[in-house]
């Protein structure tokens, strides 16, 4: 995505002075994986999930074959929120259309929500993790009938939770090869894996 259309809603946004740490992939691929966003580590290397979140997911998806280079990774919003707090609604707000639009130019069919906010922000259901990763590819208004999003956990809660967290984040990661169809409905009910 060029640079000016990924912050053509940057004005509108309470981080356009926060540092910015753009989507990284190949360009097109068939997998977009979103994570929250930035954090400290990700803001020195200018790339998404390159910290301790990230090195978890990129080993899960080397153990299924799939090299990170070959997917896209971006974040719901691009700029890092101080004290590593959750980017805030208008935050989010700000930074959809370019999510949206940036998942969109991939032509991936595929799209892996990591945690609460990420899933908001590309499928059509709310709700707990634990619940949504069941309910199957979910679909997305925001993206079309041709793209399929799954959620599952995002990997800093799976570091805190490993023993219970982390089978659950391999076997969703391991989704990634299977076909992927927008069949079921998902409802929400509350959990705490908030992220
Ligand atoms: N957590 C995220 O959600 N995104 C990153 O890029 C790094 C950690």
């Amino acid at each position: 995505m060029d640079p000016k259309a990924q912050r053509a809603h940057c004005h509108q946004c309470p981080l356009k002075d926060a540092p910015f740490v753009p989507g990284d992939g190949p360009g097109t691929t068939g997998i977009v994986i979103v994570g929250r966003d930035p954090g400290a580590i990700e803001v020195m290397e200018g790339k998404p999930f390159v910290g301790q979140a990230g090195c978890l997911l990129t080993r899960e998806l080397g153990e299924i074959g799939i090299n990170r280079s070959s997917v896209h990774i971006t974040n719901t919003a691009l700029c890092h929120t101080e004290g590593n707090k959750k980017p805030s609604v208008r935050a989010v707000q700000a930074c959809h259309d370019r999510l949206i639009g940036e998942i969109k130019q991939t032509g991936a069919k595929k799209v892996l929500a990591l945690g609460e906010t990420a899933s908001r922000a590309v499928s059509d259901r709310s709700g707990a993790i634990a619940v949504l990763r069941l309910a199957g590819p979910l679909p997305s208004r925001f993206l079309g009938d041709d793209v399929a999003v799954r959620v599952t956990y995002h990997p800093a809660w799976v570091w805190r939770n490993w023993k219970k967290g982390h089978p659950l984040f391999a076997s969703d990661i391991r989704t990634l090869l299977d076909p992927w169809a927008v069949t079921s409905e998902a409802s929400a009910s509350p959990e705490n894996a908030s992220i």
